[in-house]
């Protein structure tokens, strides 16, 4: 029995709401806390209705260290979810210190006024959170999250090395609205602008923003064949160095021709611009503008419908002979909304965030020091997964593999 402390009411943060409260056994106590109060209030209310249990809320601002340590010292909680968003990672990580509690994040910092994400602001924290005897476990949501647990357990399970690993991110869903985006847009947009980056022969090569892309027919019928597109993402930055003999590690995401289209303009205009403008005296950064005009995120889960398919494509090594392996999930964004209120990619961000936090609580994932999901044992992660909404298949990678190499053939 222990008690959680959840910040973020956004669309994250009301999955992994919901899903603790439907583990009561394991979370005793739960308050959901934000920046805007009322957001942990709505979300306080339809727990309610779906589960019977009260949840408290409370109101904090988590750019604030000591406000945020105030409110840790008054909860006593045993664990602190961080799905606020990447730029409050590093002020909740002190506050954690501070007052004495566990940490979970699904994103690693970002500085706001760059577009540049990456652990090498949280690793530092490994020696202070040793030295409280406390633990950090970063990246817990689908993509960094279950996506290195999903490298982790091939790892331990089908291969002496690992020599490719290709993660492959597929939203199939429509909500019928000519442009949103599936969650935070600003994260999102700064994500997807930025060039293309992968791991090859122990050095990052850059690609130009969307310019590697290829179909790619996915094992879920109601996905289908999609247009894959090459990104940097961030779990690459420390898979490259857990996952051993690896040779090359890429990540691709699907997008429709509609919403590049959409995105493209947006550039050409300047709208997906980070640096600050002046606005009838007022200076104002256009990306935030963008944010304000375009759809909540969490207010896709009513209209979105089809299925989500995210995975890795494994190659490597098992007692001397080769081997192809393709683990994934699909999830369907109606049935999340049934469940939880909320669209699939919430939903598949908020389940692992619940789940490490479970494995946290409960000593199963008990260690000190900033960890990423990797490094830890797969297995208990694996089976709550199944337990929890996101069940997994792992199939013969080879039709897979041979997709993927026919686009390198295509490249020349
Ligand atoms: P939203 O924008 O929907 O929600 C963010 C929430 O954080 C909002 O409720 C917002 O409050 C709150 N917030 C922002 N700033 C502060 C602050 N200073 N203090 C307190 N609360 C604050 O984002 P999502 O729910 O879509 O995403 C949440 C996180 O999940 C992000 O970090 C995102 O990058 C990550 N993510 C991870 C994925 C993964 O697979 N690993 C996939 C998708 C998302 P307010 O309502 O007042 O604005």
């Amino acid at each position: 029995m222990s008690s959680v402390l959840i910040i973020g009411a956004g669309g994250v943060g009301g999955v992994v709401a919901h899903k603790c409260a439907q583990l009561p056994e394991v979370f005793s106590e739960i308050c959901l806390a934000s920046r805007t109060k009322s957001k942990c209030d709505a979300i306080a209310a339809q727990i309610k209705e779906k589960t019977g249990r009260t949840i408290q809320t409370a109101q904090v601002d988590a750019d604030d260290v000591a406000q945020t340590a105030q409110l840790i010292r008054q909860l006593k909680p045993k664990v602190l979810i961080n799905v606020a968003l990447p730029y409050q990672d590093l002020t909740i990580m002190e506050a954690c210190l501070e007052a004495g509690t566990d940490y979970l994040d699904t994103a690693n910092y970002e500085p706001h006024d760059e577009a540049r994400f990456s652990y090498e602001y949280q690793w530092p924290y490994d020696g202070r959170f040793k030295e409280k005897g406390r633990m950090a476990l970063l990246g817990s949501g689908f993509d960094p999250g279950v996506t290195n647990v999903y490298c982790a357990y091939a790892q331990k399970h089908f291969f002496d090395e690992i020599h490719t690993v290709d993660i492959i991110d597929a939203n199939a869903g429509d909500h019928g609205l000519p442009f949103a985006t599936n969650f935070n847009p600003e994260i999102n947009i700064r994500e997807i602008t930025a060039n293309g980056r992968y791991w090859e022969g122990g050095q990052w090569k850059e690609t130009a923003p969307l310019s590697v892309h290829s179909p790619f027919n996915f094992p879920e019928p109601q996905v289908g064949t999609r247009d894959i597109y090459l990104l940097y993402h961030e779990e690459m930055e420390s898979l490259v160095k857990h996952i051993r003999g690896l040779k090359r590690i890429r990540f691709w995401m699907t997008f429709s021709q509609k919403y590049l289209t959409h995105l493209r303009v947006l550039e050409n205009v300047g709208m997906t611009k980070i640096e600050p403008i002046d606005f009838q005296g007022q200076k104002i950064i256009p990306l935030e503008f963008l944010k304000a005009v375009l759809p909540d995120p969490s207010s896709l889960g009513p209209l979105t419908k089809g299925k989500t398919c995210i995975g890795c494509v494994f190659t490597g090594i098992k007692d001397g002979k080769y081997v192809e392996k393709y683990i994934y999930n699909v999830c369907d964004h109606q049935e999340c909304y049934r469940e939880v209120c909320s669209q699939a990619i919430s939903y598949t961000t908020g389940v692992p965030a619940m789940i490490g936090a479970k494995l946290m609580v409960t000593d199963v994932w008990k260690k000190s020091g900033v960890w990423n999901m990797e490094q830890l044992d797969p297995d208990p992660f694996m089976e709550d997964l199944n337990k929890h909404g996101l069940p997994w298949e792992v199939v013969d990678g080879k039709p897979y593999v041979e997709q993927l190499a026919a686009l390198e053939a295509a490249a020349g």
